[in-house]
């Protein structure tokens, strides 16, 4: 079916009816706005991510309804990369002409699957045709207990620093599909499907551990800077500590540059964070508790040391490229 048959206001009803009530959603979709309340002590956390065709994804290598999930996982991924909990979605959405009622049906049925894993509500959003690319813009509203809030800024000197998962999944699984490969299905999902470490990020905050988080959409190597300028700090990571898959060390083998993609790759969605040395033994346990490896990668040091990587001899060198950067020259 046409979308053009169906209408905005069809299709906004659509959506409407998809979606259940949910607790503190006083209004979600049908008013000028969303009326959401707030439990005392709280604080809200609210972020917007936009994804458009070309830039973000390419609709011939994306399905639909992972589309959809992806929008909501890269979203309440910066939630989680503060402690919080996301609990309110709103969906603006961008759609050329030519694409059908059911490929959006596909796009929605991921995107409040998704949203409904990791317990956020559908509360509003617009929707609009564009005369080009697919655009998506999610913003995602959280609640974090007012004194678990983690921030980039907060690591210290001879802090730890970690890392959730695996590195480099999603970037090796890019670059497989720019060659006109097909990655493996464990890759594929890590890119067109990357899970969001909510979890993770609210035991770690309730738990006072981390001195400062961030979750890792740009690479390591750039979002670890964003902490070290937050946090007026220096780093050493070792290359050879980086936490790969069996799929990445298997392509690592026949070629050795790859490793690149773990250090400076995006799109990980693994929340990266620093714990005091005092701490780590209450991270191992913690750790144990959820089914997630979490990895010691290196150590914060003096700001003026900057952040060198060691090479898998043990020599240091100062990592060139530092993750996608869209305003960047050559871009
Ligand atoms: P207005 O013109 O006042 O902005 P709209 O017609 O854009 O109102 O939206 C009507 C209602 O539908 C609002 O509650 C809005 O949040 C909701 N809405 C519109 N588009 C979407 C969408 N893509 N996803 C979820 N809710 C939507
Ligand atoms: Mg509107």
């Amino acid at each position: 079916m046409r979308l053009s048959q169906l209408g905005e206001f069809g299709f906004i009803e659509r959506i409407r009816q998809a979606v259940s009530p949910a607790e503190g959603i006083v209004l979600g979709i049908g008013d000028d706005c969303a009326a959401t309340t707030l439990a005392s002590g709280e604080l809200q956390l609210t972020t917007t991510d936009l994804l458009i065709e070309d830039i973000h994804f390419r609709r011939p290598w994306s399905d639909m309804k992972l589309l959809g999930r992806k929008s909501v996982a890269v979203n309440v991924s910066d939630i989680a990369a503060m402690g919080g909990a996301p609990r309110h979605l709103y969906l603006a959405l961008g759609i050329p002409e030519e694409m059908t009622v059911e490929e959006l049906d596909n796009f929605m049925a991921g995107f409040l699957e998704a949203a409904g894993e990791y317990g956020a509500a559908l509360a509003g959003g617009d929707t609009c045709r564009s005369p080009g690319p697919l655009i998506i813009s999610v913003t995602a509203e959280g609640a974090v207990p007012e004194r678990e809030l983690v921030r980039r800024a907060g690591a210290r000197e001879g802090d730890v620093i970690y890392v959730s998962g695996t590195l480099g999944d999603s970037a090796l699984a890019l670059h497989l599909l720019s060659a006109g490969e097909t990655p493996d299905s464990f890759l594929c999902r890590r890119h067109h499907d990357p899970a969001a470490r909510t979890q993770l990020g609210r035991a770690l905050a309730s738990s006072g551990i981390p001195s400062s988080m961030i979750d890792l959409s740009d690479g390591l190597v750039a979002d670890l800077g964003h902490i070290l300028s937050a946090s007026e700090a220096g780093a050493r990571v070792e290359e050879e500590a980086l936490p790969l898959s069996d799929s990445f060390r298997r392509a690592l083998e026949k070629d050795s540059e790859l490793i690149t993609l773990a250090l400076s790759g995006g799109e990980d969605y693994e929340l990266l964070f620093t714990v005091p040395s005092g701490r780590e033994t209450a991270l191992a346990s913690l750790g144990q508790s959820l089914s997630l490896p979490l990895t010691r990668v290196g150590t914060v040091t003096a700001a003026a040391e900057g952040l060198l990587v060691m090479d898998r001899r043990g020599r240091p060198y100062r990592p060139g490229k530092t993750g996608f950067n869209h305003f960047s020259p050559g871009v």
